[in-house]
């Protein structure tokens, strides 16, 4: 018997984590894709010859793959996608498909999608990433997962081909509110790091001189490492877009408003990428920088 595996959504992020599936998973015959844009569905298949189907719909995905996984970007996009009567996602869903979300939503839409599988017989389990687009090409992402254990142990081998680490934090919805606690952290973070390249700047000292001191003590990180050449050199060619940066400080922010948390950092790094977000919300969430220079 041929075996399939499905993947919808081949963005900055899903056009990694497919090529790893299919050179990491050769057991799997055939790997059944679809995309919005056509085009990107179909450059896969030219890189891999034999092996990609596109499929015309969501639905035509989940009918003909055990276990399909997706990488959309928004809850407007997984609206879309998921909820489109006739040839949406779900339905094609029918008894035993499993579904793994590897987006990044709302614990509310998670907890969604898993009732609206469950109610046709099928099984899911979100699987945010936590990574950006080179981790997805690497295949170094770290799966971040909400779910039942035996859900997600079907998973685990596409985990371990898409990514270095995998958790599963308990039912649906955990795995989510982990993925917003970790970019709430990483927003506020390069904020911070972009203000101070700034000042930096502003005083007439070398940013990267500033960049070798990071890097020699506590604070050394790799995307301080990658983005600060990046915001000297005003590359913003996305690997993670604004827009979805903001996105998830605010997603971060309704977590913690409803645990009666006030987090005024977060706020204002949130604010920062809000200003930005008609101006260049699609370039990398580094372009933060541009808030920051110094005033003519
Ligand atoms: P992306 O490139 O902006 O888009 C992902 C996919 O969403 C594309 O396939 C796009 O289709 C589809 N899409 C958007 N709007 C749609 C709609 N209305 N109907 C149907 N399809 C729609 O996003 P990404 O950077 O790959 O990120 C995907 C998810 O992973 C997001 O939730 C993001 O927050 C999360 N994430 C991203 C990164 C990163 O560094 N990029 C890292 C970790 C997690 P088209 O090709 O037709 O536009």
């Amino acid at each position: 018997m041929s075996s399939k595996v499905g993947f919808v959504g081949l963005g900055i992020m899903g056009k990694g984590m497919i090529k790893n599936l299919v050179t990491k998973l050769p057991a799997v015959d055939t790997f059944v894709v679809w995309n919005r844009s056509p085009d990107a569905s179909e450059e896969i298949k030219a890189q891999f010859p034999g092996k990609i189907e596109v499929a015309t719909t969501a639905a035509e995905v989940v009918q003909s793959c055990p276990i399909t996984y997706s990488m959309l970007s928004t809850i407007a996009a997984s609206e879309a996608v998921f909820d489109k009567e006739g040839d949406g996602l779900i339905a094609g869903v029918s008894e035993g498909k499993i579904i793994v979300d590897c987006a990044t939503l709302s614990p509310e839409r998670m907890l969604k999608i898993r009732s609206d599988v469950c109610a046709k017989g099928g099984k899911f389990l979100e699987a945010p990433v936590s990574g950006s687009k080179v981790p997805a090409e690497t295949g170094t992402l770290i799966f971040l997962c909400g779910g039942d254990e035996e859900v997600y142990k079907a998973a685990v081998p596409a985990f371990k081909a898409m990514g270095k680490a995998n958790f599963l934090f308990g039912e649906v919805g955990s795995g989510s509110k982990m993925k917003l606690v970790v970019n709430m952290i990483m927003g506020t973070m390069l904020t911070a790091f972009s203000e101070g390249m700034a000042l930096c700047e502003a005083s007439d000292l070398p940013q990267e001189k500033l960049l070798e001191v990071l890097d020699l003590g506590a604070m050394a990180n790799p995307m301080f490492k990658m983005k600060g050449p990046n915001m000297i050199n005003a590359n913003y060619g996305a690997h993670f877009p604004l827009k979805h940066a903001q996105k998830d400080m605010k997603l971060a922010l309704d977590l913690a408003a409803q645990n009666g948390l006030n987090l005024p950092t977060t706020d204002a790094a949130n604010d920062q990428f809000k200003s930005l977000l008609d101006s260049c919300g699609d370039e990398d969430f580094c372009a933060v920088h541009k808030a920051d220079k110094k005033k003519a």
